[in-house]
């Protein structure tokens, strides 16, 4: 083959690759991760063993949430190694949810997988939830039922689980799991910003996805420490308030605060009412009648929550968007 025949049959192959359709990926593994260098190599090799033996196509999506330690020269060495596991890395520590959520966006695969980086949780566990999932669910959750954390963790988190299930609805035991599954829709649908990936089901569940839950096992965590204190508890706590009031409300927020001014103000209104009533009719005097000002404070809040009420549906109509800034970006 003379040397331009070798360059033209050079050219045809590179346009052929060009123009090839990318390979569908069936699975998308995205692992939020923040100071886990010590865990990052091991993990990544316990992902591909209980992959691989799963003969589907996969590709593993660390999003390093601004680690301060050489997670990121490991997931570099990764990804030199191997082009399945892409990574994104934030300029600064932004939390998890906002990693899962640049995650999600970047995730190809039919099916979606999220869990932390810290091997707590076990990847063998992926095939069985797909599985389970399979039999038509849309969000399949892994519950910790044996649970290697300190006692101050699941305490509270036994309470927190409670007080969501209940208020919720939904009959779910762990909620703040890492390891989910999800069919690729529901992570385009949901949005998760601030703390709220403790409510990825809440969310899902309220979006008409159905959501199930297998019991998976759990490890007690080998290399570094957990990123969340005590703190936790009452940022869920609020949390709960803030996905009950946006999953039900947000579209109409004056039904919500409009009902509690209405009644309160009503409340005031009869009191006080009453109360000039008698004095027209010469049984009272005013200054000795307390119960009037409490008549009065009873409007005034009242007409507070309806205006709230009304601010909350103007800011309904104005959409905000969070933005991160990326220092990172290896997706080739
Ligand atoms: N994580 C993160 N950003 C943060 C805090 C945590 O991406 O700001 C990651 C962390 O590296 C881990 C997962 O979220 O992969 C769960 O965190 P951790 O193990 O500390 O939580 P715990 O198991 O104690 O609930
Ligand atoms: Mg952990």
């Amino acid at each position: 083959m003379s040397e331009s025949e070798k360059k033209a049959n050079f050219e045809e192959t590179q346009k052929q690759f060009r123009d090839r359709p990318p390979r569908k990926i069936d699975i998308s593994v995205v692992v939020p991760l923040y100071n886990e260098e010590q865990s990052l190599m091991p993990l990544s090799l316990s992902i591909r063993d209980a992959l691989d033996r799963m003969k589907s196509t996969y590709e593993v999506i660390f999003v390093d949430d601004g680690s301060t330690d050489d997670s990121i020269k490991i997931l570099r060495e990764i990804h030199r190694k191997n082009r399945r596991y892409k990574f994104i890395s934030f300029r600064r520590n932004y939390g998890k949810s906002a990693a899962l959520s640049v995650g999600f966006q970047q995730a190809t695969g039919r099916i979606v997988v999220t869990m932390d980086a810290d091997l707590q949780d076990d990847p063998n566990e992926i095939p069985r939830m797909i599985d389970k999932l399979e039999t038509g669910y849309d969000l399949v959750n892994g519950w910790k039922k044996k649970r290697h954390d300190p006692i101050s963790k699941t305490i509270p988190s036994k309470l927190f689980n409670f007080t969501t299930s209940l208020l919720t609805g939904i009959k779910l035991k762990d909620f703040n799991s890492g390891l989910k599954v999800y069919r690729r829709e529901v992570i385009q649908d949901i949005k998760v910003y601030g703390e709220m990936h403790r409510f990825l089901p809440v969310l899902a569940h309220w979006a008409g996805y159905k959501v199930a839950e297998v019991p998976v096992t759990h490890h007690p965590r080998k290399f570094g420490k957990t990123k969340f204190g005590l703190s936790r508890f009452w940022h869920g706590m609020l949390d709960l308030v803030t996905v009950l009031f946006t999953t039900r409300y947000s579209k109409r927020p004056l039904h919500f605060f409009g009902l509690m001014g209405m009644l309160t103000f009503l409340a005031g209104f009869i009191i006080d009412l009453e109360i000039v009533i008698e004095k027209l009719l010469g049984k009272t005097s005013i200054s000795n009648r307390p119960l009037f000002l409490v008549g009065v404070l009873l409007i005034i809040v009242g007409v507070q929550f309806v205006s709230i009420g009304l601010l909350g549906e103007m800011i309904t109509r104005t959409k905000t968007e969070e933005e991160y800034a990326v220092k990172e970006k290896v997706f080739n």
